[in-house]
């Protein structure tokens, strides 16, 4: 009995909490990304308008406003609005917005861009990420003048395939 404990504790010692909570939340942080249609929470976070206090506000691809938290998401759940309006009314009721604050947030809501959805992958992804722009990805257009595009170059290299392999 001692020595399956201490076996016990010696696994326990063993462990390396940070890394383990810092897995978690990597995981956890996954999550959140999948659940708002990113390939990543970096992805989702550069996407995203800060609001302070933890707060960030993402306009995803089928038009809808999510707001969260980067600490508690894991209590509350995203909170997802149709119109704009709507998550100026919560706003106001949840943190007593004044009028300044409310007239600062309708601007960051006017800067916050729209994403967009890969019509390969079907994740949403920012067209202005300064990462595209980087890896001189951006403007991979479907087609002249479309307003799809596509995520990535894989996706584009993998539309062209599959189009290839269709014909
Ligand atoms: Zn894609």
């Amino acid at each position: 009995m001692s020595d399956h404990r201490q076996d016990w504790e010696a696994a326990l010692d063993s462990i390396e909490w940070d890394e383990v909570l810092e897995e978690v939340g990597e995981q956890l942080k996954t999550n959140l990304a999948a659940e708002l249609r990113f390939r990543t929470y970096e992805e989702l976070e550069r996407a995203s308008q800060f609001l302070g206090a933890g707060y960030y506000l993402t306009h995803l691809s089928d038009g809808t406003w999510a707001f969260w938290n980067e600490k508690n998401y894991v209590e509350e759940d995203v909170q997802r609005f149709q119109d704009p309006k709507a998550f100026i009314q919560y706003v106001i009721e949840q943190f007593q917005f004044n009028r300044e604050q409310v007239e600062s947030l309708i601007e960051s809501m006017r800067e916050a861009r729209q994403m967009k959805r890969c019509i390969q992958c079907g994740f949403d992804f920012d067209p202005q990420d300064p990462v595209r722009e980087e890896l001189g990805i951006d403007g991979i257009y479907a087609e002249e003048g479309a307003s799809e595009e596509f995520c990535s170059p894989q996706c584009a290299i993998e539309n062209v395939v599959q189009e290839m392999k269709e014909s």
